[in-house]
């Protein structure tokens, strides 16, 4: 690992995240990736846990998140001048005092608008309710940085820290939504959590969505924002310039 971020061998990829009510590109969610010539095609959930467990995340993190600035700040610049960029961010970078300060000079030094930008945090960083913690989660989003909360569902989710903390943003995780066509279980969950996101003024992205039937399901129930292999795979850069090319998006 630590000579892949050395060498350069670590890459992003960009999912777009497609708006159904307006038929157009809302925003793309960099993913990391690691081909090793040894290791192959390293699976990213592994690559995060072993980073985070020999303390490599940092390093890691901060990579993808002024890589993935600059990409999306040349990508502005051309094809999509309204693109949105998500970047998930760990819980040990938001422990680290310059997280806010690191942030800052990404975004300057890339000139991506702090307004492109949504920080994914997860429900257990939140658990930690720390005041540094709730000082810096304070300051991405004075700073104009939105907040999302990423595999809503899974942690601890507390309706308490949805009202404490500005999260605008919940995406619902697709352990929820892989069987909701046959599972009135999981569509009874997904219905709640989407009405509790409306009185909550929170805009509800749904991850995993893969069949034309759970996109219908999901349509009726006024959910546009999706993620998933039904509209994109994760793309490398030269795919997604090419899709940025292509889409019919309404961004320019
Ligand atoms: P995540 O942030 O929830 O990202 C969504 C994951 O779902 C991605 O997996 C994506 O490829 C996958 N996905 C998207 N659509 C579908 C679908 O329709 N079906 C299925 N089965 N999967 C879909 P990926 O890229 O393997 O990443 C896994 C997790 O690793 C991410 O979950 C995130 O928690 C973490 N991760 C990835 N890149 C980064 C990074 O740059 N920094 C940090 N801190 N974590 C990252
Ligand atoms: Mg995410
Ligand atoms: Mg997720």
């Amino acid at each position: 690992l630590r000579h892949a971020l050395d060498r350069g061998d670590l890459e992003l990829y960009f999912q777009p995240v497609v708006d159904i009510a307006g038929d157009r590109l809302a925003s793309i969610e960099a993913l990391i990736r690691w081909n090793d010539s040894v290791l192959k095609a390293v699976d990213p959930e592994q690559l995060i846990k072993v980073a985070e467990e020999t303390g490599f995340i940092l390093p890691i993190d901060k990579w993808v998140l002024a890589e993935a600035c600059v990409q999306v700040a040349a990508w502005r610049t051309g094809v999509a001048p309204q693109l949105q960029l998500s970047v998930n961010v760990s819980n040990a970078h938001f422990r680290s005092s310059d997280l806010v300060e690191s942030v800052r000079g990404v975004l300057a030094d890339s000139g991506l608008p702090a307004a492109a930008l949504t920080i994914e945090i997860t429900e257990n960083l939140l658990m930690d309710d720390s005041v540094q913690i709730l000082d810096r989660l304070r300051e991405l989003t004075a700073m104009g940085v939105k907040l999302a909360l990423d595999d809503f569902g899974t942690g601890y989710s507390s309706l308490a820290y949805l009202k404490k903390f500005q999260v605008d943003t919940l995406k619902i995780d697709q352990t929820f939504i892989r069987d909701i066509a046959t599972n009135d279980g999981d569509l009874a969950l997904v219905d709640a959590i989407i009405a509790m996101s409306k009185s909550l003024g929170l805009t509800v992205v749904v991850e995993g969505v893969e069949t034309p039937e759970q996109l219908e399901l999901l349509k009726a129930r006024g959910c546009h924002l999706i993620q998933g292999f039904h509209f994109s795979h994760p793309l490398s850069v030269d795919e997604m310039t090419e899709y940025l090319a292509d889409e019919k998006t309404g961004l320019n």
